[in-house]
């Protein structure tokens, strides 16, 4: 079998605009299909807002688990997905939340960010930011808050060197 072939075999994923995933199988397995999130209540949606096109979903004989369909951002046209662009504004208002940051962390914390969604030449400041921020003093609850916020959106490697293994 081609690539092509593969790919056309690709199914779609259904994801909350929240983004917890739904149902990987959105063609294959309809009955798993929700218009509203059972664990949020949120919209659910198939398909990038901006250019239409399908969220990438199972594979055949690929086995992975839900929650790993999620990503930052369309692969078609490089727009955010509404649950990326979620976190971002989740991370501003407990950046805000936060007294005891200066507004320099405050604008350096939720600018490195974006960073850590896609492995790039920025990632590793973003990183050195992020842990700068987070580590100082005790800021417990704001490190639990964004590792609630940004855990299972960050790029693998950003992920593993914030929150290890
Ligand atoms: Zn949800
Ligand atoms: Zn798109």
């Amino acid at each position: 079998m081609s690539d092509d072939e593969q790919e056309e075999r690709r199914d779609i994923a259904q994801i909350c605009l929240t983004g917890h995933v739904i149902n990987p199988s959105f063609r294959l397995r309809p009955q798993f299909n929700t218009n509203f999130c059972e664990t949020c209540g949120r919209a659910t949606t198939n398909h990038c807002g901006s250019c239409k096109a399908p969220i990438p979903g199972a594979m055949p004989l690929i086995a992975m688990s839900k929650q790993k369909y999620l990503k930052a951002y369309c692969g078609n046209c490089g727009t955010a997905y509404p649950w990326t662009r979620l976190a971002i504004d989740e991370t501003r208002k407990l950046a805000i939340e936060t007294v005891e940051l200066s507004d320099d962390e405050r604008n350096a914390l939720v600018e490195s960010v974006p960073s850590l969604f896609r492995e790039g030449p920025g990632t590793p400041v973003a990183i050195a930011r992020f842990q700068r921020i987070t580590l100082k003093g005790s800021r417990k609850l704001l490190s639990d808050g964004l590792k609630h916020i940004l855990y299972t959106l960050a790029a693998e490697g950003a992920r593993r060197q914030i929150w290890g293994p």
